[in-house]
Parts: structure tokens; sequence; C-alpha cells
């Protein structure tokens, strides 16, 4: 039977055998590509066996072997897990088991839901709760803050403050960050970036009694070696390197265009799901012919119904943030900051490297961030002009 004669044999199906029908075959799409990029993954794994050249002094080939094992292993874990989750869910629905579970269960069934929910609540604490319970303290008159003047003044940024916040307690995905509306924007800079900042290095400074300078001469060794072990941040022309890309993000309208986007993706999502919920072939193709739960028809469009959506646009959205990382990149590269931005990026990194190396189609489709090795690669190749 060719491609057009199964097509059309579907066709012919029931409105609801048909859904099922491609419920599970999307399903399996997308399982089989994953497996298809987690093995493309898996064989940089096996084949990438030294440091790049870019990581030579932050990452030792000891530390580099113990990860690149480590995350072998981890493949082969997934692989099988990632199989068994499949069969299994393959399984429940080919039985029926979504009705057979919401009997069972009764009315706690909607605990399901109780996932994804409390990822947001968690999301929202960490994005806007805690943060107003830091310590911001104005960043001191001195040399960095007359450049960060300077800089945001040469882009038209209308600055007003600086702050510096207490990140050291917490890890976070930035360094800095800037908010406020329209005419009056405040900057925001974690102390951990800041050397001549951070709390780790002022005990250095108190205890060894010496100048916020790192090459001050006629330091003992000892000292030396102290700070050398703990000493972190990024020197000034760093953090404005850092800051320019930050601030390209303002400049490219990144941040404008991502709240547009979530916006018309959620207004998208309700109008679908108020057309969807009363469809009676929805609820009968995943086993309920008489009753239509509303739980189980928030479960099966969310689940089930949206999952193409969801695999396109999170996909769109992945291709999209990488390139407005690239694109901030490029901007702090105008403002004359690429070799800064390159130390910088070294160091911000160095201590959550992982495992460096990845295949460029997984990383791709799974990495909204391009990976430190990406982005050094794409400043290295301007640098060098
Ligand atoms: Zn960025």
């Amino acid at each position: 039977m060719g491609l057009w004669e199964s097509l059309d044999a579907m066709w012919q199906m029931p409105a609801e055998e048909r859904i099922f029908g491609v419920v599970l075959l999307f399903s399996w799409t997308v399982y089989l590509w994953e497996t298809f990029l987690a093995q493309r993954q898996r064989r940089i794994y096996k084949t990438t066996t030294h440091v790049p050249l870019e990581l030579g002094q932050i990452m030792d080939s000891e530390t580099f072997e113990k990860s690149r094992l480590y995350q072998l292993d981890k493949s082969t874990f997934s692989f099988w897990s990632g199989l068994y989750s499949e069969i299994e869910g393959t399984l429940i629905l080919l039985f029926g088991g979504i009705p057979y579970l919401w009997r069972l269960s009764g009315r706690f069934c909607g605990y399901a839901g109780f996932g994804p929910e409390y990822e947001v609540l968690v999301t929202i604490y960490a994005d806007y709760i805690a943060p107003l319970f830091d310590k911001f303290t104005p960043l001191p008159e001195g040399k960095l803050k007359q450049e960060i003047e300077v800089m945001a003044k040469s882009i038209d940024f209308p600055l007003t403050k600086v702050y510096v916040v207490e990140g050291s307690k917490r890890s976070s995905h930035s360094n800095a960050y800037f908010y406020g509306f329209f005419k009056n924007k405040r900057i925001v800079l974690f102390d951990t970036l800041l050397e001549e900042y951070s709390v780790l290095n002022k005990d250095i400074q108190e205890e060894s009694g010496m100048e916020p300078h790192r090459d001050g001469e006629g330091d003992s060794e000892e000292i030396k070696a102290k700070v050398k072990n703990k000493k972190q941040g990024c020197k000034n022309e760093e953090v404005l390197a850092v800051l320019g890309h930050e601030l390209g993000h303002w400049k490219l309208g990144h941040t404008v265009k991502n709240i547009i986007i979530s916006q018309m993706n959620s207004f998208l999502c309700f109008f679908l799901f108020a057309v969807l919920i009363g469809r009676k072939e929805l609820f009968a193709a995943f086993g309920f012919y008489e009753s239509q739960p509303t739980l189980i028809g928030l479960l099966i469009i969310f689940q089930f119904v949206f999952s193409p959506y969801n695999e396109v646009l999170s996909f769109c959205l992945t291709v999209l943030s990488r390139r407005f990382e690239f694109q901030a990149d490029a901007f702090a590269e105008k403002l004359g900051k690429a070799k800064d931005l390159y130390s910088a990026l070294i160091k911000l990194n160095k201590d959550n490297l992982g495992f460096p190396v990845s295949d460029w189609l997984f990383s791709m489709w799974h990495y909204s961030h391009p990976p430190l090795l990406e982005r050094l690669q794409a400043l290295k190749n301007s640098k060098q002009d």
C-alpha cells in the first residue's frame, strides 16, 4: 500500500480515530527525532577527546575527560529511560489508560496538572519575588560608573541609576540586567561580575591589607596564590563588554519582541482552547464517549493537541533566542568590545562548563542560549578582522 493510499485510508476513518492516529504518530516522530539528535551528540562525546583550544586555560584534560565519561554514561541512561517512557506512554494510549486512570483516581486526577503550575510558580518566585529581598546598593562613584554612563549615553540608553546586587549566594543565568519603563531605566550588576566589588575579594583585601589592584607589586607569593585562587569577577573593561551585550538586547528591541511574542502566544492558546473544548470527537479519541470532563479536556488539548504546535513554537523561539544572543554579542563587538567580551565570557563560564562541545544540530534544537564555545568562535572570527 502506497503512501497516498494509506493517507486516503486514514481520511476515511472516523474523526476520533484520525485524531488518535495523528497524536500517536506525532509522539513517535518527535521521539525518533530527539533520539537521532541525542545519538549525534553521543558521537561527539565519543570522538572529542581533547580540550578545545579556546578553553585550554580554564579546563584541564583531567576534568574534561571526567565530564566526557559522565556524559557518555548519562546518554546511555537517557536512551533507555526515554525508550521506556515512550513505550509506556504509547501503551497507556492504546489500551485506553487515560479513562481508566481517570476513573481510578476520581476527582484527584486534576493533580496531574500540578507539574507545570508549580513550575510557573517557582519561576515567578525566582524571577520576580526573590529579587525583592536582594540587597541593592548603588554603584559607588568612580571610573566604572563614569564609563557605564558614557557607554549608555553613546547608544541613547536612558540610564538613571546603576545598582549592584548581591548575587553571590544565588547562581544565576545572567550577570547584569536592566529594568524600568521608557525614559527611566536602571542597570543592575551582579556583584559576582565585578572584580573590585565582590564580597569574596573584599575579604582577601582585608586579610592582606592590599589595594584592590590585582598586580600590586611586593605581594608575597602566598598572597598572590590566594588571590589567584579566590579572586573572581571581571576587570572594568570586561564588565563594560558584558553590559554592552545586555544593552544590545535593549537597543535591538529584543525585550519588546519577546513580550509581544509571548502575549500573542497566550492569546492564541486560550482562543484555540475555547474553540476546541466543545468538540466531542476530541474526547472520544481518548476513550471518553459519554462524559467530557473539563480537566481531561485541558490534558488532551494542552498535552496532545497542542503538542505539534508547541514543538514548532519552541523550536522557533530557540532559534530566535540564539539569534538574539549572537546579535547582542555582535552589538558589543561594534562598540569595540570583542576582545573584552571574549575574555569575560571565559571567566564567567569557568565554573559551569560541563562538557563544552556540542553537535551543531543538537545545540540548535536544544540550546536557547548558544554554548560558550559557539559564542567564542563567533567572536574570534570578528576579532581577527
Ligand atoms: Zn544575552
